[in-house]
């Protein structure tokens, strides 16, 4: 792979930054990184590790010269490290984030990009629970998807960056927002906060019956706990950020846990036995795509953002 930025500035330094420079050097994307992220303590382990060519101490700094900046912050965060930095992004710059939701982050950033600068929003489907800037890794992205949504961006800044996510390891396909934000309160969102509120009901049970939902959990219960292990602010931000879509379709799965519930109680087994034989496909149509490595089981790159 070649170079296709000349420079690039990766705005916060945790899970997502770090696996994207890391991913960068492998394939040789760039000639220079530079990375900023708000906490001395973040950019210290970061030199100490060796993320970014260069590490700086403001987000003004970073993004000078850069010809892609990528904002790795929380979607809370988006708007006022946009503000920050307006000013000094070069002419003919790209600024995208890799935020989880969308529309939010397109109504905090983009009144803060100047004309002459390209923003395109992006969102790559892949992560893991680990955050910080030790959590990375160059495989992160690999065969995975980038959901970019370019929301009448310039076609050519567009394009050279889904070369870019190409390089990084992913496959990418372009969106609109509004189904952005649902398709992803479908597949990552709901199954967050299923994971939250079932690992929460489990810890209410523990004080009844002492440890033994720790000790006896199996699978299901154990992938659970990671999800829910999840950081968060990150979850918080979602949720706060993704409203409509997250509570139209928290609606839809209420009803469906409704159905369930009556079939259970009035012992209906050909419904539990059909909808489980509908779910089954599913989840075979997903390792079949080839997006859950860790198959057979719920593994590291399954139910994430
Ligand atoms: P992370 O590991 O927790 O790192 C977040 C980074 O943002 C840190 O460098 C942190 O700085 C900085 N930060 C936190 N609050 C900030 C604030 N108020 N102002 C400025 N900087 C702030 O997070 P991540 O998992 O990489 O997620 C980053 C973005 O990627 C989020 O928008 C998330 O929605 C999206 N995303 C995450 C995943 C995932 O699986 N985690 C997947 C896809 C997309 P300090 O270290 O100095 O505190």
């Amino acid at each position: 792979m070649s170079v296709i930025y000349d420079r690039v500035a990766l705005i916060g330094l945790g899970l997502v930054a770090s696996s994207m420079y890391w991913a960068i050097k492998r394939a040789g994307l760039a000639n220079e990184v530079v990375g900023f992220a708000r906490s001395e303590e973040t950019r210290a382990t970061a030199r100490e590790i060796g993320l970014c060519d260069r590490v700086v101490d403001s987000a003004a700094e970073a993004v000078q010269g850069a010809d892609l900046v990528v904002l790795c912050v929380p979607i809370g965060a988006m708007g006022a490290v946009a503000k920050d930095i307006a000013p000094h992004l070069k002419p003919g710059a790209t600024v995208s984030d890799v935020g989880s939701v969308k529309q939010s982050v397109i109504d905090a950033v983009g009144p803060h990009i100047p004309d002459g600068v390209h923003f395109v929003p992006t969102h790559p489907m892949a992560g893991t629970e680990q955050s910080g800037p030790r959590s990375g890794f160059a495989e992160l992205f690999d065969n995975r998807w980038c959901l970019i949504v370019p929301h009448g961006a310039d076609e050519a800044a567009t394009a050279r960056l889904e070369e870019f996510w190409h390089g990084l390891g992913s496959n990418t396909e372009r969106m609109e927002v509004s189904h952005h934000d649902l398709l992803c309160a479908v597949v990552s969102h709901i199954p967050h906060l299923i994971a939250y509120t079932m690992v929460g009901v489990a810890d209410d049970f523990r004080r009844v019956s002492d440890k033994e939902v720790v000790k006896f959990s199996a699978g299901g219960f154990r992938d659970f706990t990671r999800i829910a292990a999840s950081d968060p602010t990150m979850w918080r931000d979602v949720f706060m950020t993704n409203k409509e879509a997250t509570l139209e379709v928290l609606g839809r799965f209420t009803e469906e846990l409704f159905a369930l519930q009556r079939a259970i109680r009035t012992g209906d087994g050909d419904h539990l036995h059909a909808y489980f034989t509908r779910t089954r496909a599913i989840r075979r149509g997903i390792v079949e795509a080839g997006q859950d490595t860790d198959a057979p089981d719920f593994g590291r790159s399954g139910a994430r953002k």
